[in-house]
């Protein structure tokens, strides 16, 4: 892509609004539109990231075995009726009357929903296990939407549940979400942290949190800082292993790590220097909740010896649109964002000092032409703006490398190659960059 041509509306003023470093970068760097309070428009760079987490979080799904299935925005009313929700949900919820005077709402969350596409399709035992995911937006009406993107009134959200036949089989499920979700925060370079959590409205028996460290997170944490050494991509991935996902569980919940609500100040305090207390945000939630839904709504199959099976229930949540914001609180510099490469809106920035230049022009658009070529997806500054007024959108957008081509490299053949992350700076023949970031 050339800049030149690329819809990216920066803003060179710190917009005021904005109370904390990610919401004040997305702005900046013209990844997002407000368009009412907690409500935005995706521009391109911040729509490819979201794009980027959301494929992340759907290999991983894929990978632990749920089937993906999309599911409407807008739901009847009459659903959370049968579950008894519909009333207990509260002004969170935003509901709508169509034409013919039905109630309708803006879903906050599905679990009503796939139990009644269950309900319809599921007859005997052996249609289980299944696990149903979407990514899909969520309404909230939050009554204090804030920080941008990480508590938006509308968002998107993965969200997963799954049916088992007994309690064991739901709790290989659960195990499995549990150990995908370990992966799928790694892949995008993010320590999150499970902790025990309350199950509130959703209502069940078993819950984690997946909490990141972040000075501006809502949540004030206790945490074992030798989870922070453990390595969460060395995990099993035989998730049809019972004992050995059990074991990676067991492994992982063994840490001390509790948000306030659940802090034990007395078992914290035997861990001496390892406590750390610091704030997180909540990036995904797991839930097992047996058959609160399954009974309510009447989800009954026939069960192996002519009896019935009520299924034993689990809802999985990640914020994906609150991760864009959560992976900036992350890693961010003063100059502005710093994109892991795994879900960076591009992959390497390419800048031409000297655009009119009739070597620099020849040289970066080979190496532009020879990037796209190898994948790397480069985004070509070709503008005529100043060398530093590139090099801050460079660093503001944050793509991991940042190759430059200037008159002196161009006559010796060479481009200085950036890494955002730390600003090594090396020169190198285009051939030998090409290669650098390939195998970065
Ligand atoms: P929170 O405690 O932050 O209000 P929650 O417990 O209400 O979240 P869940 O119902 O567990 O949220 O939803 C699953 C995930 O969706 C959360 O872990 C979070 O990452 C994300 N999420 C929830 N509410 C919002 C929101 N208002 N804006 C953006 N993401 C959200
Ligand atoms: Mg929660």
């Amino acid at each position: 892509m050339r800049l030149s041509q690329f819809f990216l509306p920066t803003l060179k003023e710190t917009p005021t609004e904005a109370q904390i470093v990610s919401h004040r970068l997305m702005l900046r760097a013209g990844m997002v539109r407000q368009q009412a309070a907690g409500i935005y428009s995706w521009l391109p760079l911040g729509h490819r990231v979201l794009t980027k987490i959301a494929q992340i979080v759907r290999e991983e799904q894929d990978r632990a075995g749920a089937q993906e299935i999309l599911m409407p925005t807008i739901q009847p009313a009459e659903l959370w009726r049968e579950s008894g929700r519909y009333d207990d949900y509260g002004k969170e919820m935003l509901r709508i009357t169509d034409r013919h005077e039905r109630e309708m709402l803006y879903g906050p969350t599905n679990e009503e929903m796939v139990t009644e596409i269950a309900r319809a399709s599921f007859r005997s035992y052996r249609d289980l296990p299944k696990n149903l995911y979407h990514i899909q937006w969520k309404f909230r009406d939050e009554v204090r939407p804030r920080f941008g993107v990480m508590r938006g009134r509308e968002f998107l959200m993965k969200d997963a549940y799954s049916f088992d036949v007994d309690a064991a089989g739901a709790r290989h499920s659960y195990n499995r979400m549990f150990v995908a979700y370990l992966r799928t925060f790694a892949r995008m370079g993010l320590k999150a942290i499970p902790m025990r959590a309350d199950t509130g409205p959703i209502g069940g028996d078993l819950s984690h949190e997946f909490i990141i460290l972040a000075e501006t997170g809502e949540s004030a944490v206790y945490v074992d800082s030798h989870f922070l050494d453990q390595n969460l991509l060395d995990l099993p991935v035989d998730y049809d292993d019972v004992a050995g996902l059990q074991a990676a569980v067991d492994r992982f919940t063994s840490f001390y790590a509790a948000t306030d609500e659940k802090h034990d100040a007395t078992a914290a305090a035997q861990l001496g220097e390892r406590l750390l207390s610091a704030r997180g945000i909540e990036v995904g939630h797991i839930f097992y909740f047996g058959t609160k839904y399954s009974a309510a709504m009447g989800l009954t199959l026939q069960g192996p010896s002519g009896d019935k099976v009520v299924p034993e229930m689990g809802s999985y949540g990640i914020g994906v649109s609150r991760l864009v914001g959560a992976l900036i609180e992350a890693s961010h510099d003063d100059n502005g964002i710093i994109w892991p490469a795994s879900v960076a809106p591009f992959g390497c920035g390419i800048v031409n000092l000297r655009v009119g230049d009739a070597a620099c022009d020849a040289m970066a658009g080979e190496l532009y032409a020879k990037a796209k070529a190898a994948g790397l997806d480069p985004l070509y500054d070709d503008r005529t703006e100043s060398a530093g007024a590139k090099f801050a959108t460079m660093d503001l957008i944050g793509l991991p490398w940042q190759l430059v081509v200037g008159p002196r490299g161009a006559k010796a053949g060479t481009v200085e190659v950036k890494e955002r992350k730390g600003g090594a700076k090396l020169e190198m023949s285009i051939e030998a960059a090409l290669a650098r970031l390939a195998g970065a």
